[in-house]
């Protein structure tokens, strides 16, 4: 019975698009994608829709299979490189088949129906509509094919009326599949991504900081590097939003985000740790370095005039904790404890002050 073959047909093709959108998670297939995604994926549906026809089953002279569907998804969602090299592996796979006259009606087949997708893909249509008339074109070529096949009246008419239903089914069924999970590894991604940011300034926050400090205390330790953190918080922070108000305050700390990225290095991780307190981990960095660093950040900040919604500009200052793996201790875990200790000492010295902490103060014995 042709609807065996083709659900089995139908099976593989949905799990093996269901393993490849998985993988391809991080990046999925687009128009945009670089030159060696599009041929990795062409050749891939060209691979897919030759285990289609493995699995195809010969109807009296005919060959029938899902082939066209991996092609029709490589035009949509890459273009043209990817669903040209699928096509080129189909041809060849298809020869090996035997150079028959079926052979030369299903190249010309596989070739109107990935022109034509390509075609179809760049009208202005909705998505479904798109596939709707790509899966038509394709099953009215191959409807035509068939008639140059001097088969029997009631054969042709079975197999037009099932391989128009499968393929009907089969398209919008793998269009679905490659829609779904590409929509839930989104959303999945912005989540993750969300979790691990401030949602106010876009630095990493409190819980992505604690995961990057475990992972380079690690580094530092094994590479024998320096590596320090750097404890910032606004002074007298609680007046700006008492007089100004918290939308403007939190304006102030969008502002001051700008220039903490822009005053370290791009391989720095800055962080809103939370409130008004900043954290800086400054990588490969002696005590020494960090205290310039240190310094060029206050005084930008001192300098730096902090626009308002109001059109009026303030002046705010900060102060700055730091503490340094192996300057100040040789336990990695303790920087966290020095450079608080650090800052509360830049608090009670005056504010507006950066404070190394002693060294090896906090050693344990
Ligand atoms: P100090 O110099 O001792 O650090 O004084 P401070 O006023 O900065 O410190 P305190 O801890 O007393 O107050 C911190 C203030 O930070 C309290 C709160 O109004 C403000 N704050 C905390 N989180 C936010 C925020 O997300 N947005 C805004 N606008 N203000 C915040
Ligand atoms: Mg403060
Ligand atoms: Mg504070």
């Amino acid at each position: 019975m042709i609807l065996k073959e083709l659900i089995s047909n139908l099976a593989i093709l949905v799990a093996l698009l269901f393993v490849y959108t998985q993988l391809t998670n991080s990046s999925p297939l687009r128009r945009t994608s670089s030159r060696r995604q599009k041929i990795t994926a062409g050749i891939l549906s060209g691979i897919l829709s030759n285990v289609l026809m493995l699995y195809s089953m010969p109807m009296d002279t005919v060959i029938i299979d899902l082939r066209h569907i991996p092609v029709i998804l490589m035009s949509y969602y890459g273009g043209s490189i990817p669903a040209l090299i699928a096509m080129m592996l189909i041809i060849i796979g298809r020869f090996l088949f035997g150079f028959t006259t079926q052979a030369v009606l299903a190249i010309i087949f596989i070739g109107g129906t990935t022109f034509l997708t390509l075609l179809i893909t760049r009208l202005k249509l909705s998505k479904m509509k798109k596939v709707f008339l790509a899966l038509t074109i394709s099953n009215l070529i191959f409807t035509i094919m068939l008639t140059f096949l001097s088969l029997r009246m009631d054969t042709l008419i079975s197999l037009v009326l099932s391989y128009w239903s499968i393929s009907y089914l089969a398209g919008f069924l793998s269009f679905y599949v490659v829609e779904y999970v590409r929509k839930n590894q989104k959303i999945l991604n912005k989540y993750k991504s969300e979790s691990m940011t401030d949602g106010l300034t876009g630095l990493y926050n409190v819980r992505k900081f604690d995961q990057i400090f475990n992972q380079v205390c690690k580094d530092a330790q094994h590479r024998d590097e320096k590596m320090t953190l750097l404890y910032i918080d606004i002074d007298h922070f609680k007046t700006v939003n008492d007089r100004y108000g918290h939308v403007e305050g939190d304006q102030v700390l969008v502002e001051l985000s700008h220039i903490l990225t822009s005053t370290v290095r791009s391989f720095d991780h800055v962080s809103r740790n939370g409130g008004e307190e900043f954290t800086v981990i400054l990588l490969d960095c002696s005590a020494q370095r960090a205290e310039e660093i240190s310094e060029r950040i206050r005084k930008r900040v001192q300098n730096h005039a902090f626009q308002l919604a109001t059109g009026e500009t303030i002046s705010i200052t900060v102060s700055i904790g730091i503490a340094c793996y192996d300057d100040t201790t040789n336990t990695p875990k303790l920087l966290i404890e020095e450079a608080d200790h650090a800052l509360y000492e830049a608090k009670q010295s005056g504010r507006n002050q950066v404070c190394l902490a002693q060294k090896f103060a906090r050693e344990p014995v």
